[in-house]
């Protein structure tokens, strides 16, 4: 076959949507408990939008999108993540106006070319959530327990969860002058990326993942020293609410995310069990954000979960073996008549609720037998044309072993009750 799907792009094959499903179906229960609503962005959006909203010198928006020209000769991008989206929706359509704060619930794929490789695609999924509306610290709290609470919810240990604030933009200027100072002597260690980082946008070389270069970070000056008094007492505030409710974390005075509008809060909850591409989900607070893009000032807080990350952690520690189910019934039958008594049985069996399929091969019955087995069927029915002359089925439960007959006229209420 010449043509595969593109590089780094991957198809959820079945067998691993299961695994899909089950985390959207977690992170889906804990919106409606923590009362996040979902919303459904559109996969492009005006460039403009991420260009404004993540940072131009940032390496999502100067080297990772897919931006390509329409018909209409509009720049268009494929999202690379969805806060930007979900801030726009929420200007477009005047949320501002119901009691705040509005709060998020959003899964689906996202877009960055970006170098692939283990946990890192340029086709990716995630998992998000934005609490939009209001600066209250606690919100902040609320956040990074629904984060702690999903990985939590699906069963994932040998996690950490570290935070940072790095203050608002009158922080950020005193700072950058600071870390400026301490790297203008090791510019020449740093790497090329880095070295016009330094110029472009001197608060990203603490986010950079090369070796050399954290080596280098590590003796940096700390973003929480040259906080504001607000700025201060809101990071404040953030640890004692985790505090109160018993969240561990760790300060990473050197975390500042990968995005631009991060103001204050930022957070990563890291797993042990991945290598390089070790944060699970990444967050914090944006109160710029909004405006950035052409809006009223709309503080928010949020975060992205990376699905492909969170089932490779789960296949790691075995939390997922029971994902993938079997059929209820799998009907194997033999010669003509008895395919067509098959195929109406089914149809009404499947219209009973019961999941159901059939052999379509029209094998022998030890081959048909096998396929029930690889279809994971709990029970099989077998009609062959001896059953059929006197009204019977077999019942096979493919656990035991332990065959009946049953009339073709009592099967449906036999199975109804087995199904109770
Ligand atoms: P990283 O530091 O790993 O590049 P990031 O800071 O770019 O992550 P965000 O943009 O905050 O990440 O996205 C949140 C989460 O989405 C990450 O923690 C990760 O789990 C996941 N993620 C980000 N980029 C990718 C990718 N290219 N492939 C798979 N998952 C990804
Ligand atoms: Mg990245």
């Amino acid at each position: 076959m010449e043509i595969t799907a593109p590089r780094g792009v991957r198809d959820i094959l079945p067998g691993e949507t299961e695994k899909w499903r089950f985390v959207e179906g977690v992170a889906y229960n804990l919106a409606k408990r923590y009362n996040y609503r979902e919303i459904i962005i559109p996969i492009f959006e005006h460039t403009e939008l991420f260009s404004r909203g993540i940072g131009e010198a940032t390496d999502i928006v100067s080297k990772e999108m897919y931006t390509f020209e329409d018909r209409g000769g509009r720049s268009l991008t494929l999202r690379p993540e969805a806060t930007a989206s979900i801030v726009r929706a929420y200007l477009e359509h005047h949320f501002e106006q119901k009691p705040q704060p509005q709060k998020f619930y959003f899964f689906g794929p996202m877009f960055r070319y970006e170098r692939p490789q283990a946990g890192r695609y340029r086709q990716f999924w995630q998992i998000d959530f934005e609490a939009l509306g209001s600066p209250d610290p606690l919100l902040d709290v609320e956040v990074i327990a629904l984060a702690w609470d999903l990985m939590f919810s699906l069963g994932i240990k040998n996690l950490e969860i570290q935070i940072n604030s790095i203050g608002c933009p009158k922080c950020k200027e005193g700072y950058k002058i600071a870390l400026k100072e301490y790297l203008a002597d090791k510019l020449n260690l740093l790497c090329e990326d880095c070295q016009r980082r330094y110029e472009t946008n001197v608060l990203r070389i603490l986010d950079c993942k090369r070796e050399s270069c954290r080596s280098i970070v590590e003796g940096a000056p700390k973003i929480t020293d040259y906080l504001c008094a607000d700025c201060k007492n809101h990071f404040e505030e953030v640890k004692e609410g985790l505090d109160l409710l018993s969240l561990p974390y760790i300060l990473n005075p050197y975390l500042v995310r990968g995005l631009d509008y991060y103001t204050r809060t930022t957070f990563e909850i890291i797993s042990y069990k991945l290598g390089a591409q070790n944060a699970l989900c990444g967050g914090g607070r944006y109160d710029l954000l909004a405006f950035e893009i052409g809006g009223s000032m709309v503080p928010g807080v949020g975060f992205a979960a990376g699905l492909e990350r969170i089932v490779m952690v789960l296949e790691e520690e075995g939390l997922l073996q029971d994902t993938e189910k079997g059929i209820d019934i799998f009907i194997v039958s033999i010669g003509e008549e008895a395919k067509k008594q098959a195929f109406k049985l089914l149809h009404i069996l499947r219209r009973e609720g019961i999941s159901a399929d059939m052999d379509y091969t029209n094998k022998n019955l030890k081959a048909q037998m096998k396929i029930a087995n690889q279809k994971k069927a709990a029970k099989v029915l077998i009609i062959g044309e001896d059953e059929l002359s006197v009204g019977m089925v077999k019942i096979r439960d493919m656990d035991s072993g332990k065959q009946e007959e049953v009339s073709l006229s009592d099967v449906l209420s036999y199975l109804r009750r087995w199904k109770k």
